[in-house]
């Protein structure tokens, strides 16, 4: 172990501190299909059974299993019975109700004979082939009873089980809501697109990332991606819109030099800032400023994106409810040797190969401008603080940038 400054933040304490920040989202009662990637706050009882009728499994006919005993037999089809007829007239033994996919099986009927062993006749019909009691009848509450819970609370809404809900009738569901993120890029250098560049300035890309991956983690994300190193009108931007945020999320101005907006605005005034062992993403800061949580990103890229799914990612998830609020990880070997500095965790960008025995290649170095190795890189492998050299071969862990 290599002598680490005590100035230095732990990368786990800086995360626990990101996690107090935003409290569970209160449960808000959204329309079904809002509700995909969400968490489920109360169980879902069903107030009907599945199917909520005996229906037909098949296109045919409804008989009476008796009267197909012996075939072929011709019996006069009595009546038509489409899909949505709710009128139910009963069947007289010895005569077939023709019936679709879905309709309600006639009282007196027993079961039905797909149209395929018929001759599809419309006013008779002649069966060619017996069924068995039951057969081809989909039972009411054969998938669900009265009562029964389907859901429990803390489920995560997946298409099937919106599904499920809208099949039970409901409209809506009691879920946490998303967190609403306030994602705000700082510096005087950037421009938007459409815009020549001037020299020293840059195409402000942190915002549109940020916002993205709020929104791929479940939040919803108003973005402000222009805001100068000027501490009155950074204040003059956030002002308006503190009221209705469950978290700021900044990113640049916060690290050693002058013009340090974000810093300059907030020191002494609930946030506290930081240097993190870790690399990329060292200054970082966290805290609480007229109520409303915040975490203040550095500005490189790479390094706000890597600060992003470290700390905020699961504090998001966490607040949404969700039980796992981690990425996936895997262990994995290197294809390359790699550096990283002594007392710090690293975060070297990677593409993983399960093909070949779980081999994780580093895609570019360890600068935190490679942005473009980034958006190359399925995953971060991470080098713990006391180690500096790893040869390829040598094992890692992977967190991956997709999936839960
Ligand atoms: P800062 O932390 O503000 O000193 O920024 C560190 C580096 O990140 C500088 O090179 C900035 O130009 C760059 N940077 C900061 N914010 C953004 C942004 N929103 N988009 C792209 N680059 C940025
Ligand atoms: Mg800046």
């Amino acid at each position: 172990m290599v002598g680490v400054s005590n100035a230095l933040s732990r990368v786990a304490d800086h995360k626990a501190r990101v996690a107090g920040l935003v409290g569970l989202m209160p449960v808000a009662e959204l329309p079904v299909a809002d509700c995909l990637g969400l968490v489920l706050a109360e169980d879902v009882v069903a107030p009907v059974p599945l199917p909520p009728f005996d229906n037909s499994a098949m296109d045919g006919y409804a008989v009476r299993a008796a009267d197909v005993a012996s075939v072929p037999v011709e019996l006069p089809v009595a009546a038509d019975i489409p899909a949505g007829r709710t009128v139910a007239r009963a069947l007289e033994p010895g005569t077939a109700h023709r019936i679709m996919t879905g309709a309600p099986v006639p009282p007196g009927a027993d079961a039905v004979v797909q149209v395929e062993w018929t001759d599809g006749g419309t006013s008779a019909v002649r069966v060619d082939r017996g069924v068995a009691v039951g057969q081809n009848v989909r039972r009411t509450a054969d998938d669900v009873a009265v009562g029964q819970t389907v859901l429990r609370a803390g489920a995560v809404l997946g298409p099937a089980r919106l599904g499920l809900a809208a099949a039970l009738g409901f409209g809506s569901l009691p879920v946490r809501r998303r967190p609403r993120v306030l994602v705000l890029s700082t510096g005087s250098e950037l421009v938007g697109p459409g815009v020549p560049l001037e020299r020293g300035q840059i195409y402000e890309s942190n915002g549109v990332m940020l916002a993205a991956a709020v929104r791929e983690a479940g939040g919803e994300a108003e973005l402000l991606r222009f805001v100068p190193d000027d501490v009155e009108a950074f204040h003059a931007a956030i002002a308006p819109r503190l009221g209705s945020v469950d978290l700021l999320l900044t990113s640049g101005g916060v690290s050693a030099g002058a013009y340090e907006v974000v810093k300059d605005a907030f020191t002494g005034r609930g946030v506290e800032f930081t240097k993190v062992a870790m690399q990329p993403g060292g200054p970082q800061g966290a805290g609480r400023y007229q109520g409303v949580a915040v975490a203040t990103l550095p500005g490189n890229p790479v390094s706000a994106q890597v600060s992003f799914e470290v700390f905020v990612r699961p504090a998001l998830r966490a607040a949404m409810g969700f039980a796992v609020v981690e990425r996936p990880t895997a262990v994995a070997r290197l294809s390359a040797p790699i550096t990283s500095p002594a007392g710090r965790t690293q975060f070297r960008r990677g593409a993983y190969d399960p093909e070949s025995g779980q081999v994780v290649t580093p895609v570019g170095g360890p600068g935190s401008h490679l942005l473009s190795a980034l958006a190359a890189s399925d995953c971060l492998i991470e080098v713990p603080e006391d180690v500096t050299d790893l040869a390829a071969g040598a094992e890692v862990t992977v967190r991956f940038l997709h999936g839960e």
